[in-house]
């Protein structure tokens, strides 16, 4: 009974169907490994996160490993170590983690550590909390021995004191074509995972936080139908719950690209109900479900992403909504 009233209520909410209609995904996974990684950088973090997977790592493991190597090049300016400052010249990192268990753990604004990714993982295994932000996050990481390090790069430096002389605040649409870092990923057996890392918004306020450690808005992992993560601009994904709405669409029955696709038509959506400028705006969403299938969209050209299984490695296009 009391089963019955509780599915009857997630019905009510449009939620019930998720667990029902996971089993209509019913081809078999039967590949060795998949993961898909937002833009061009997800070619090498997807390398070594398949490396980690064939020696023996979880999917979790595999995902951790591949956005740290993202994380720790200074040469990235959108993640970790290099990332660009917020507008006070301060460089504060976002990540978040999720099983398919549906185990998560996120750091929000932290200072001074390279790989925030590892921290949220922390958070998730060795806290009763999920989240942790700022001061917090940093203390939490030193006591887990994680280094403290000045995260600004020189050139990052340089174009903060440039982009201080007009101090105009602009969303930047698909930065030298690489920003957030998502990776989504399922072993052998279809155990599925996903991590999500960014430095955020170039020059955002001091103290602003993304989608991106925003577990179901950055990130979402359902271990029973797939996962999605997103990345450009972090308020309008948190505004629509952007990456648990494309793995509730796939619950529904979507493919993993009509999912992307029908959260990407519903922000377009929400900025024409209110009426607001999106003339910079960029936002992108990549997905897998349970049968190994994936698919990607964004609201404008410019965003890819890569792809790693055992005959594939290759950077693909994402469709977009608005040329
Ligand atoms: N989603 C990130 C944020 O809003 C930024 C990005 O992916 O470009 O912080």
């Amino acid at each position: 009974m009391i089963r019955r009233s509780f599915l009857k209520t997630l019905g009510a909410l449009g939620l019930a169907p998720i667990a029902a209609q996971a089993k209509l995904h019913k081809a078999p996974y039967s590949g060795q490994g998949l993961f898909l990684t937002t833009w061009r950088f997800g070619l090498e973090s997807n390398q070594v996160a398949w490396t980690r997977l064939q020696e023996g790592g979880s999917t979790l493991d595999a995902i951790e490993a591949g956005i740290r190597r993202c994380e720790l090049d200074p040469a990235e300016r959108s993640v970790g170590l290099g990332g660009r400052p917020d507008r006070d010249g301060v460089v504060t990192l976002d990540a978040c983690i999720m099983d398919h268990l549906g185990n998560i753990g996120s750091v929000c604004g932290m200072e001074g550590i390279a790989t925030p990714l590892s921290v949220a993982r922390a958070v998730m295994e060795k806290t009763p909390h999920v989240m942790l932000v700022g001061d917090g996050a940093q203390q939490f990481a030193l006591e887990q021995g994680f280094p403290l390090e000045n995260l600004m790069v020189a050139d990052s430096e340089r174009e903060w004191k440039q982009w201080l002389e007009k101090s105009e605040y602009q969303p930047v649409i698909n930065i030298e074509n690489h920003d957030t870092i998502g990776m989504i990923g399922m072993d052998a057996s279809g155990i599925l995972a996903g991590g999500c890392s960014t430095s955020g918004m170039a020059y955002k306020m001091h103290g602003r936080v993304g989608d991106s450690p925003i577990i179901g808005a950055g990130l979402y992992v359902d271990g029973a139908v797939g996962a999605c993560t997103a990345t450009g601009h972090g308020e309008e994904v948190i505004r629509t719950v952007g990456s648990f709405r494309v793995v509730q669409g796939m619950a529904q029955g979507l493919s993993p690209h009509q999912a992307c696709k029908a959260a990407i038509e519903a922000i377009a959506e929400f900025f024409t109900r209110r009426g607001k400028d999106w003339s910079h705006t960029q936002i992108g969403f990549i997905a897998l479900n349970k049968s190994g299938e994936i698919g990607a969209y964004s609201l404008r050209p410019g965003f890819n992403y890569a792809v790693k299984s055992a005959d594939r490695a290759e950077l693909l296009d994402a469709d977009y909504l608005l040329d």
